[in-house]
């Protein structure tokens, strides 16, 4: 567990399993008096643009998949994803996202003098989120100026992971070891899981949660598992539904979501939690700011043009397909404000990832 976290794992497990709103509700305010205070009331703006659609994984549970022929993939290209960036700075947000399949058609070089433009022509924090890549792409990102990586773990049950991922030649490093890698490397680094994957179970979640305070994570993304038709996994969840459930399962819920950023707020009490697209795409009246009420202090409003965003679709009906930014960001920034919270200025650091660097960095 983390070092401040205020919840044992028992705890973690009885939480999971409560349904009585009155006693969640005191789950949910003491995950809010936590945030307040060890990152307070800024929600903090990720511009989030997702640079390609391309994949040669086959994850069971992903639209992006490379065995999904309907979908039809585009890659942006460098002046494109220059001015993504700009629309970021032009509302003020202080970080971009750059998030896409397994792409090794994103070359190393191109990506490097990309990242080197973006830090040039603006002050924004570069995030990456691209899967696994070589350690010499993530030097050479990190050298050129990028700040954070963002790669979840998806599930700590290494059976469960096995079953939803294409098997991975032997002696590649897993997602645990790119995480370490990530961290030596000197990014801010990010992990997260999907809620209510078939098969995964509370405990499962459970030790998920237990593992993000043992990696002393600088960011935390959690969104519910989105059953895509065009999917192994998606049809899988399609053939049980007439079946009873079993007890055990986690449910991909909103309810379950709300509860486990509350309890990941607990565990990391410092880090930087998003309060998802997927989370938004269950709810898209009001998902998000429930998400921010529970634990949550970020928010990452889609960039990609209009004209792609169908394209990059891991899962359906994902709630950015019509929203367009301007209006998005207005409309967010009155939520913001109405929540009694406001919008983060700057890059949004973790405050542990800036201690983190101090002491690694003699004055
Ligand atoms: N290729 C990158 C980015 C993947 S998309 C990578 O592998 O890291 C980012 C996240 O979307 C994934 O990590 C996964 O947790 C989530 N995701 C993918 N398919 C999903 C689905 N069907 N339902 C909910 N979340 C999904």
């Amino acid at each position: 567990m983390n070092r401040k976290s205020t919840i044992t794992k028992e705890q973690i497990r009885r939480w999971l399993r409560e349904t009585d709103w009155r006693r969640l509700d005191t789950l949910f305010g003491r995950a809010d008096r936590v945030r307040r205070d060890h990152v307070g009331d800024e929600v903090h703006l990720r511009g989030l643009v997702e640079i390609s659609s391309h994949c040669q994984r086959d994850c069971l549970y992903c639209g992006l998949r490379r065995q999904n022929r309907i979908l039809s993939r585009y890659r942006l290209s460098a002046e494109q994803i220059l001015a993504c960036a700009r629309r970021a700075v032009h509302y003020g947000y202080g970080t971009v996202v750059l998030q896409s399949g397994e792409d090794s058609g994103i070359r190393r070089e191109w990506l490097t003098e990309v990242i080197r433009q973006l830090k040039r022509q603006t002050h924004l924090a570069v995030t990456l989120s691209l899967g696994e890549r070589d350690r010499a792409d993530l030097a050479a990102w990190r050298h050129a100026g990028a700040d954070r990586y963002l790669l979840r773990f998806e599930t700590a049950n290494a059976h469960l992971y096995n079953r939803i991922h294409p098997p991975r030649r032997p002696g590649l490093p897993d997602r645990f070891d790119l995480l370490r890698t990530l961290r030596q490397l000197g990014y801010e680094v990010g992990s997260g899981v999907m809620v209510g994957i078939p098969g995964q179970t509370i405990d499962d979640l459970a030790d998920d949660i237990e593992w993000f305070g043992r990696l002393d994570l600088d960011m935390i993304g959690l969104g519910p598992f989105l059953a895509h038709p065009h999917t192994p996994l998606g049809q899988e969840y399609a053939e049980a539904s007439d079946r009873p459930a079993d007890p055990r399962q986690v449910a991909n819920s909103e309810l379950m979501t709300y509860k486990a950023i509350a309890l990941v707020r607990l565990v990391c009490p410092d880090a930087n939690i998003p309060s998802t697209t997927a989370l938004a795409s269950l709810n898209p009246q009001n998902g998000r700011e429930e998400g921010l009420r529970c634990g949550a202090n970020v928010i990452m409003p889609n960039l990609t043009p209009l004209a792609y965003r169908r394209q990059y679709e891991i899962y359906p009906a994902k709630a950015c397909l019509q929203e367009e930014p301007g209006r998005f960001d207005q409309q967010l920034k009155q939520r913001i404000a109405a929540l009694g919270r406001r919008v983060g200025v700057g890059p949004g650091a973790a405050p542990h990832y800036l201690e983190r660097r101090k002491a690694e960095v003699p004055s």
